[in-house]
């Protein structure tokens, strides 16, 4: 295996590249962290926004940060916040406004109050938090946006970002000498939509600021449902010999492309949703490291809940090392999801994150 880089983080060696499933609500759904070990799982992205709001980043500080309040040792990434919020007012403009102070979002909690989500906010949430790797706040505009609207998107972006920067450098030298170890890094996202002139510009205004990292901002796919390959291989190009973080990215098949771009740090809600649905990944091939990962084809879906796998005594995939196919038989598995019993949920997580981390392990190789 050749060597792997890896990043120094206040939780251990961060190998790359790296697959992060997203504990949204600082949980991967149905699992818990021993389980995540169990599936060599490295690294975790939990949301800003939705912890800002419940439990309260007040609390999960108080619990010694998300890796305590989740028994959680290794690495994790926060996102900003912003996608989330932004998606919801771009869908309907009830729910707030977006201005160059930053998101003013209605609380939709019932006290329906305005409250202003500014990138300095942002920061400070990702530092009560106590995450390793922390992501900018960044102005996300949607797929069909006009290129005037990316471009005051992109230029809100880079300004953002040097709040964000500001604020980071002031809450590290506060803490300094407090605590031991490496401190976090600080990613910045790189908007643009389709445009590699904005996409260049963002780029080019986001470097002053000396950040550790770059995210693909924007909508990876284009409007027809495609990799949207030039400007992911354009945006990597971009920002040579640094951390590159392919936000929300993706199907198996994206992931191997990317990764051959540059980008190293994945996530994707996939494999955990599509687990929930009784849809698990298999490997098309005899053992995972005969994958051919330059064909489409190189994996197939089995529905556990299929009436066919009523009497499959073997597990789900015989060349899959997780928990559930060592231990159970595809036929117990379609048995719990027929009978409504949480187990499922959680077997069928870890077969798909097992997945996911063999798929990286042969990236690495
Ligand atoms: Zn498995």
């Amino acid at each position: 295996m050749k060597e792997q880089p890896s990043i120094d983080t206040a939780h251990g060696p961060l190998a790359l590249p790296v697959y992060f499933p997203d504990a949204t609500r600082a949980v991967v759904r149905s699992v818990d962290s021993r389980d995540l070990e169990a599936c060599a799982v490295r690294g975790l992205v939990v949301n800003t926004f939705h912890l800002s709001t419940r439990p309260g980043a007040g609390l999960i500080k108080q619990a010694g940060g998300v890796h305590a309040f989740m028994h959680w040792d290794r690495p994790v990434a926060s996102d900003s916040g912003g996608f989330q919020l932004m998606s919801m007012i771009r869908e309907n403009p009830r729910y707030g406004t977006i201005s160059d102070r930053g998101i003013h979002f209605v609380d939709l909690d019932g006290s329906r109050e305005r409250t202003l989500f500014t990138p300095e906010r942002s920061i400070r949430v990702q530092f009560d938090l106590g995450a390793d790797l922390m992501i900018c706040l960044d102005d996300c505009p949607s797929p069909d946006a006009s290129r005037l609207d990316v471009e005051v998107a992109v230029e809100r972006t880079i300004r953002w970002a040097g709040r964000c920067r500001a604020e980071f450098d002031r809450l590290l030298a506060s803490r300094a000498g407090r605590r031991a170890g490496p401190r976090p890094l600080l990613l910045g996202v790189i908007q643009g939509g389709y445009d590699a002139d904005l996409r260049r510009r963002c780029a080019e205004g986001l470097r002053p600021f000396e950040l550790d990292g770059y995210g693909f901002g924007g909508w990876p796919l284009t409007p027809a449902g495609d990799l949207a390959a030039d400007t992911l291989a354009l945006t990597a190009e971009l920002v040579p010999d640094t951390l590159r973080f392919a936000l929300g990215m993706g199907k198996p098949e994206h992931i191997v492309a990317c990764y051959r771009m540059g980008w190293r740090i994945f996530d994707c809600v996939l494999p955990t949703r599509d687990a929930r649905h009784q849809r698990l990944y298999v490997w098309n091939a005899a053992r995972p490291d005969q994958a051919d990962l330059g064909t489409p084809g190189f994996y197939h879906f089995v529905y556990a809940g299929d009436k066919k796998h009523t009497r499959q005594m073997g597990p789900i995939s015989t060349v899959c090392d997780c928990p559930c196919c060592r231990d159970y038989s595809l036929a117990y598995l379609h048995h719990l999801f027929d009978i409504g019993d949480a187990l499922a949920l959680r077997l069928a997580t870890m077969h798909n994150l097992r997945f996911y981390t063999q798929l990286i392990e042969l990236l690495a190789r």
